[in-house]
């Protein structure tokens, strides 16, 4: 043998042993073990090795892979499930809300008023934004307009957004800066709502209309968005959020400053969720561009997936449906004008060629139904491929879309959550027959739609027990349906487990790598204080996470 051979087999069988000497095993012994896995539902230890699961099984046969260097870790009987896996964030976006303005719990528009001043006080000048209030929180149902804020900010530009992010309140400032008067005209697919008596705008901008300001607000610095990643990633680890889709990017340029944040923190180990990103439909080009195909990426960024909207919201009266709102009687809706003038039906056909993945916000019946319209093109017109589209929301269906949906094998990316406060005051935008198809997520299981859970964070909280609680209570905030809304849409918590975890997974293109505990699967995890399997429903969104586990490493321990 010569000696460059010899070299060559030393240094393979170095490589071998430093590899296995760094892979550090931790166990997880003596827990109630939840797997997602049908074939070995429930365990009671599980040993990550490296970032992935070496061994799932009983405590005994635990043992044959624990060493003297192995971590041991005690659940002492504790419910352990996959990591949460939610399928619809603005991340960013929500660690800025999570260090700015916070309007929503606000039950008066007297303290409303009151935070913006004591807010803005020092940041004289500056940019506010963010604030996530609702109107339908206050005693006094009516929108709020810019005279309520221009006393105090005569020189500070303000634009907050309504929770729904489907409306904004600008104050007179804000709208110079942007040149919005009493002539100006809504643009497609949006609103600038204006005085009846004065032609005056009123300082609310509803859909598309908000980019007229949303286009002249500076980029937050550099520094900004590693602070707001920072308290998106804290929140997501005390929830015990393992991965999520990050829905943000609503420009090019939101996309291009968001992604190099989520880059440089995996490069510095500090990205402690992992990323499927959505870049919006109309820059698609880009990725064709690069060769780019839908789940490329590494275990913690992807990308390869396109965002588009179909229509608004139901807060904000946006929503588009094939009747009007029972509170007015013509509106239908604000169908988005990519709708309307087919280009969304142009760019997805040929992103779809391309396969590219596409997922759709849409909220009314309406905007549902266009969608699959599409969808059944993209069939029939390109290659049969694993497309999985995605319907955002699907909150209001015709009943006949729902086997529809699973035909086409479209999956129903829902928030549970949102129930919780819609629930309330739907019937007086729909009234009571559109009410039975509203967020149907057992007409879904029943029809083979695969349904994917979220939040829609910062919309509502990143809390993943708060939206398991709501899927199977379906009791709204009001107190007035303890035994749940159309309480016939109500699905087990097994359902609502696999959910919000392998099904979510699955809507990533990556049921094979994570969303359930089985081996050769990444390590990530969640251990609850309590049995959501067992305890009475209604406890489950007091329920509290004891630690959150990634890749083998442990990121959050309550103490
Ligand atoms: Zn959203």
């Amino acid at each position: 043998m010569n000696l460059s051979k010899l070299i060559i087999i030393s240094i393979i069988m170095l490589l071998t042993i430093s590899s296995n000497a760094q892979l550090k095993r931790t166990a997880f012994i003596n827990g109630k073990i939840y797997t997602v896995n049908p074939k070995q539902p429930l365990a009671q230890s599980v040993i990550a090795e490296g970032n992935r699961i070496l061994f799932v099984g009983s405590n005994k046969d635990a043992q044959r892979y624990i060493n003297k260097t192995t971590k041991v870790i005690d659940l002492k009987g504790k419910l352990m499930l996959p990591g949460f896996i939610d399928g619809h964030t603005h991340f960013i976006n929500g660690g800025f809300h999570l260090i700015g303005l916070k309007l929503h719990d606000l039950t008066s528009k007297k303290d409303f008023v009151d935070a913006i001043k004591n807010y803005v006080k020092g940041k004289e000048g500056r940019w506010i934004t963010g604030g996530r209030w609702d109107h339908e929180n206050w005693q006094d149902k009516t929108l709020p307009t810019k005279e309520m804020i221009d006393p105090f900010t005569p020189k500070t530009p303000v634009f907050l957004k309504r929770y729904d992010g489907h409306m904004g309140l600008a104050n007179s400032y804000a709208l110079k800066l942007a040149g919005i008067t009493k002539d100006t005209p809504s643009p497609e697919g949006g609103l600038i709502v204006k005085d009846p008596k004065t032609g005056e705008p009123t300082g609310i901008l509803k859909d598309n209309a908000m980019d007229l300001i949303d286009n002249i607000i500076p980029e937050h610095s550099d520094v900004e968005y590693n602070e707001a990643l920072t308290a998106a990633l804290n929140e997501a680890k005390r929830f015990g959020v393992t991965s999520i889709e990050d829905m943000s990017y609503t420009t090019d340029e939101s996309f291009e400053k968001q992604l190099p944040t989520y880059q440089n923190f995996e490069k510095e180990g500090k990205l402690t969720v992992r990323v499927a990103t959505r870049m919006p439909i109309k820059t698609y080009k880009k990725f064709l561009k690069d060769g780019i195909e839908y789940n490329f990426g590494d275990d913690f960024i992807t990308l390869g997936s396109l965002k588009a909207y179909a229509d608004g919201s139901l807060g904000s009266s946006t929503a588009w449906f094939f009747e009007p709102y029972v509170s007015d009687k013509d509106n239908y809706g604000l169908p988005n004008d990519i709708f309307k003038n087919g280009n969304f039906e142009k760019w997805a056909l040929d992103a779809d060629k391309h396969k590219l993945q596409i997922c759709v916000h849409a909220i009314g019946d309406k905007a549902v139904s266009s969608t699959l319209d599409v969808v059944e093109k993209m069939e029939n017109e390109n290659p049969n491929w694993d497309r999985r589209f995605h319907v955002e929301h699907a909150q209001h269906l015709k009943p006949q879309d729902i086997p529809r949906m699973a035909k086409l094998g479209v999956i129903a990316s829902v928030q549970p959550t949102h129930l919780m406060e819609d629930g309330n005051w739907a019937v007086k935008r729909i009234g009571k027959e559109r009410l039975k198809y509203m967020h149907p997520y057992n007409s879904f299981l029943n029809a083979g739609v695969i349904v994917d859970f979220g939040t829609d964070f910062p919309v509502v909280t990143l809390n993943p027990l708060v939206g398991l609680y709501m899927a199977v209570t379906r009791r709204t905030s009001d107190g007035k349906n303890p035994n749940g809304l159309e309480p016939q849409e109500k699905i087990s918590i097994e359902q609502a487990i696999k959910c919000y975890t392998l099904n979510s997974a699955y809507a990533e293109f990556q049921e094979n790598k994570k969303g359930s505990i089985e081996p050769g699967k990444l390590a990530d995890f969640v251990v609850l204080d309590k049995d959501i399997l067992t305890i009475d429903p209604v406890k489950i969104k007091d329920v509290k996470v004891d630690m959150t586990v990634l890749g083998g490493k442990i990121v959050y321990k309550a103490d």
